[in-house]
């Protein structure tokens, strides 16, 4: 549809991105991109209008989001049309802006296209030879300048090598160590690192990328002095692990939890505070995510040895109730087997317990409202779960108040 209000507007309209490239590869993607040749802005109105979605433009960088009533996102950006161009131009021409656009992307695995006008939907577009690097399971730059660039790209290049398990090209993997010699990390604004870096974090084996980036030289430059020993692999493998659980035992939960800085506490996790400062601060985090977690840090350390001199379930349960959710993950990682078990208690069975028994019933005790009557239930909710109390019975409950 999207392509048939193009093609009214006598625009040309493609998808491009990771959406082509995992078409392709057969890999699910969600976020699909489109490359107008034109205003996106205008266009993307016009779309909302006929097709009843919501727009959100973004004039300065004639960027736009199209959001349908049924929650599909999709992004708009405009490859801007040469000015002088002649009305009876040729076809070749015609994708000069598109051809524009692809050239400035990272690597040609990421320079698809597919035209979606009706005249010829679905005419894959490949001026790179992506598609070639794609059977070949190759990731390689479209030209020598590229980590110089653009130094995040090596970041990149070693999170899709991983995801997809493609080598790098030679010539790439050349570029690229010399790109990391040249130091040139130290010319990018941190939190472009850091979004990277997240990226990577949010993969579903960061481990693995993580050895990459060893390999290459890219995490000595990125956290000078950092241990990255046996211990440290393996915390991030039982990181994984949790992470896992997590998400198959809590889906309500998984999209409102940041999994990316339980590996955040991993990396960082012995390291001396003022070190995970500096980090931190080269990274220039957003504050609040920063000060999240340094708080995370501190609670860990100060949890772990509690936890493993806690003997009764209402004692994890005290330590752990308000706990947020990537510090139980976190705690359940690097916590030894038998304190790992009762985190995940916790989380699954102990924090959900519930008194039968209410503030209702305190009162007609005879008691006055106040935080007593809070004590008490958390008292009763305790000995329900060292099983001193039957959950399902509300007699024994009210008889224990
Ligand atoms: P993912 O599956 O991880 O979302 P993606 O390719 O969609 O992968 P994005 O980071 O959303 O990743 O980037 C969207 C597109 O923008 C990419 O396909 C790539 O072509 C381009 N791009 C992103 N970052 C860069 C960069 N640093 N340099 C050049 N092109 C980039």
């Amino acid at each position: 549809r999207i392509g048939e209000v193009a093609q009214e507007l006598g625009l040309n309209a493609y998808l491009v991105g990771g959406f082509v490239r995992d078409l392709v590869i057969g890999r699910k993607n969600f976020d699909i991109d489109i490359v107008v040749e034109g205003d996106a802005v205008t266009f993307s109105k016009e779309v909302a209008k006929r097709l009843g979605a919501k727009v959100h433009t973004f004039e300065r960088f004639k960027t736009a989001t199209l959001i349908f009533p049924e929650g599909l996102r999709i992004d708009l950006a405009s490859a801007r049309t040469e000015l002088y161009r002649s009305p009876g131009a040729l076809p070749e021409v015609d994708t000069a802006p598109l051809k524009k656009d692809l050239m400035r992307r990272d690597f040609t695995i990421n320079t698809l296209a597919v035209k979606i006008n009706p005249s010829e939907f679905g005419r894959l577009i490949d001026f790179f030879g992506g598609l070639r690097d794609i059977k070949e399971r190759k990731i390689r730059v479209l030209h020598s300048l590229s980590f110089v660039e653009d130094p995040t790209r090596i970041l990149r290049a070693l999170r899709f090598a991983t995801r997809y398990r493609f080598e790098l090209g030679r010539h790439t993997e050349r570029l690229l160590k010399m790109a990391v010699e040249r130091k040139l990390f130290k010319t990018v604004e941190g939190q472009r690192i850091y979004h990277e870096l997240k990226q990577i974090l949010l993969e579903e084996n960061p481990l693995r990328v993580f050895l990459k980036l060893d390999r290459y030289g890219v995490l000595a430059e990125l956290f000078p002095g950092l241990r990255w020993d046996r211990e440290k692999k393996d915390l991030f493998e039982k990181v994984r692990k949790s992470v896992i659980w997590h998400k198959l035992n809590f889906p309500k939960l998984s999209p409102d939890t940041d999994y990316h800085l339980v590996y955040l506490l991993a990396l960082f996790w012995g390291e001396p505070e003022n070190r995970v400062k500096e980090y931190l601060a080269a990274l220039t985090l957003p504050g609040k995510e920063e000060r999240e977690l340094l708080n995370l840090l501190k609670r860990a350390r100060e949890l772990l040895p509690r936890l493993e001199s806690a003997d009764r379930n209402s004692t994890y349960l005290s330590l752990l109730e308000s706990a947020p959710e990537e510090l139980l993950i976190f705690l359940s990682a690097v916590s030894p087997p038998e304190v790992s078990e009762k985190v995940r208690e916790v989380a699954t069975r102990l924090r959900y317990i519930k008194p039968l028994v209410s503030g209702n019933d305190i009162k007609a005790l005879g008691l006055k409202p106040g935080p007593v009557f809070s004590e008490l239930l958390r008292r009763v909710k305790y000995a329900v779960a060292d099983g001193e109390l039957p959950p399902d019975s509300r007699e024994e409950q009210l008889a224990y108040l």
